[in-house]
This record gives C-alpha cells, sequence and structure tokens, in this order.
C-alpha cells in the first residue's frame, strides 16, 4: 500500500494516474481538510471531495473541484432569495455538502461521515481526513484575518497578504486511522500539493510528523522556477516565510524526505533532488509521473 498526503489539484493529478497502476485498495490518502467551511447550514470539504469524486469518476477535472456537468439550480435560486453563496456550489455537490452536514450534527466523526460518503460513490481507496477536529488556515491581511476559501474564492487571491494562521479551539491530532494508513504503507509519498495551505496542515497534525519518520517517503514539489504550476502558492509562501520555489518546498520537508522530486524545467539547484517531468497537462502525463515514482519506490 502507498499512502498520499493530497491537497485538492496537484496531488489528485498524480494520484489520477496511479489509480490506473495500482489496486485502489492499496491506495490511501491523507487529507487536508483546513479549507473546510460551513456554508449556508451544510459542510464543504473541498480536497476531501475533489479526491472522492476522482476515484467515483464524477469528478469535473477541467477545474480539479466540483461534480462534471451538475447543475446550479439551487444556487442560481438561493441568490434569488438573497442568499448570495460565494462559492458556485453545484446541486449533487451541494447533496454531499448536506449530507455530510448532518452526518457531523448527529455526532459522526468526519473520519466516519468521509467512508460512508465514499462507499456510496463505490470509492475503493480509502480516503481519510487529516484529523477529525477543526482547523482552518487564514491569511492575515491589512483588513484582518480572512478565512483561506474568502482569499482564493472569493477575492480570486487579489489581496496582498502578509502572514498564514491556523485557528483551532484544541491543536489538531492525526486520527488513528491515518496513523495506521502510513504504519501500513510500502512508503508515502506528498504530491505536488500547496505547501503552505495543503501538506503543512497535515504536517501539523500530532503525530503525523513521527509516522512519516518511520518511512521512506518521496515528495514532489508544485514548483517550476519561482512560481507555482497553478494557483496561489507563491504568494502564500512568501507570506509563511519561505521562499517562492522548489528549494523553499525542500525547506519545509527535508527533515522527511528521503527522495525530492523537482522538475526538469525547474531552474532551482537543490542538492540530491531527482528530476522528472512532473506537468501533468493530461491523464498520460499523469500516468507517466505515476510510473516513474513507482520505479523508484518499488525499484522495478
Ligand atoms: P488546492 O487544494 O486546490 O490548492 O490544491 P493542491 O494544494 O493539491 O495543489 C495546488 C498545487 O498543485 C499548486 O501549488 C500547483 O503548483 C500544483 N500543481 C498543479 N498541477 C501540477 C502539475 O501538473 N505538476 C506539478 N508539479 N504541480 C502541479
Amino acid at each position: 500500500m502507498i499512502t498520499f498526503l493530497s491537497g485538492g489539484t496537484g496531488t489528485p493529478k498524480l494520484l489520477r494516474g496511479m489509480q490506473e497502476l495500482l489496486d485502489e485498495r492499496e491506495i490511501a490518502v491523507i487529507v487536508n481538510t483546513a479549507e473546510d467551511m460551513w456554508l449556508s447550514g451544510n459542510h464543504l470539504s473541498p480536497d476531501i471531495d475533489t479526491v472522492m469524486y476522482l476515484f467515483a469518476d464524477i469528478l469535473d477535472t477541467s477545474r480539479w473541484w466540483g461534480i462534471r456537468d451538475d447543475t446550479y439550480i439551487t444556487h442560481d435560486l438561493l441568490a434569488r432569495l438573497g442568499i448570495e453563496e460565494f462559492i458556485a456550489v453545484g446541486d449533487r455537490d451541494r447533496a454531499v455538502h448536506v449530507a455530510r452536514g448532518e452526518m457531523l450534527r448527529r455526532g459522526m466523526r468526519l473520519t466516519e461521515a468521509t467512508a460512508a460518503l465514499c462507499a456510496n460513490f463505490d470509492v475503493f481507496s480509502t480516503v481519510l481526513p487529516m484529523t477529525d477536529s477543526e482547523v482552518t488556515t487564514y491569511v492575515t491581511t491589512r483588513r484582518g484575518d480572512m478565512h483561506f476559501q474568502e482569499y482564493w474564492v472569493k477575492h480570486r487571491g487579489d489581496v496582498e497578504i502578509e502572514g498564514v494562521v491556523r485557528r483551532h479551539k484544541k491543536p489538531p491530532v492525526a486520527t488513528g486511522e491515518a496513523i495506521r494508513a502510513i504504519d501500513a504503507s510500502d512508503a508515502v509519498v506528498i504530491g505536488p500539493s500547496n505547501p503552505v495551505t495543503s501538506i503543512s496542515p497535515i504536517l501539523e497534525c500530532a503525530g503525523i510528523r513521527e509516522a512519516l519518520k518511520r518511512k521512506p517517503v518521496v515528495a514532489v514539489s508544485p514548483f517550476i522556477g519561482d512560481a507555482p504550476v497553478s494557483g496561489p502558492a507563491a504568494a502564500l509562501m512568501r507570506a509563511f516565510g519561505k521562499e517562492s520555489s522548489s528549494a523553499g518546498t525542500y525547506s519545509i520537508y527535508r527533515d522527511l524526505v528521503d527522495i525530492f522530486i523537482q522538475d526538469i524545467r525547474d531552474t532551482a539547484t537543490i542538492d540530491g533532488a531527482l528530476r522528472l517531468d512532473t506537468l501533468m497537462t493530461n491523464r498520460g502525463k499523469s500516468l507517466d509521473l505515476a510510473k516513474n515514482i513507482l520505479t523508484l519506490i518499488y525499484g522495478c
């Protein structure tokens, strides 16, 4: 088994290749939940949903979120009724958020709610929230702290940010399921997800770093030169006090990783790093990168 640490875009692109090469039951994914939020009484867990929809083969891979060919009847009617949601949630996607909100209100752990939803979608891989308690990424701006979703989705990242903070009532602890998945794995892959908003929240859960130190760990950089392949990682890395590059990414992972992979086009020099084509512009490129990583792990 291999365990992946994932956000909602870069690592899912890699998982799209992995699912063609591995038995789905041999894949576990520990997913970032620090972008979760309640909206109109329903529970959004964007990264969990992306990973779950990928395995269920219903993901909208033109955006890497939401359900393919979804409709927006409820979103549009809510707007007419004066409920302006800043995220355009599709109708079927919303049904998942309604169900998860209800499960959580009835006292289920997020891990249990995720398992129930995955079972309904015939997902055979193990999709695991990093923690069962609430932790949220906020960016610090001149106007005060802002939920990451508000910064990125509502303001499209067009706000100057000075810092990144994680808010929680109690410090997040990795779930037993997440630690057991790592312990049962041949290796762990930190996919090319945002180091600040997707991977660091997972690494900050008590127990994760210690578990990773017991296993071979491969990490893939989401940067080429000083820019990420997509998304707001450059500004976030600077606000996090890190260089916006593969070198900055490596500085966050260095005590954990055995193999660090940077793109063949990358300009950063990192001693000992391996070069691969990491640009997954289509299914075939995801498959090629997945094959190369499996060769590194299993040596054949
Ligand atoms: P989010 O939850 O939607 O922010 O998604 P992730 O954190 O999982 O992924 C965002 C990161 O994926 C960005 O920093 C991108 O640079 C990176 N990314 C997206 N596509 C690719 C790709 O094809 N190759 C690599 N190396 N990184 C990618």
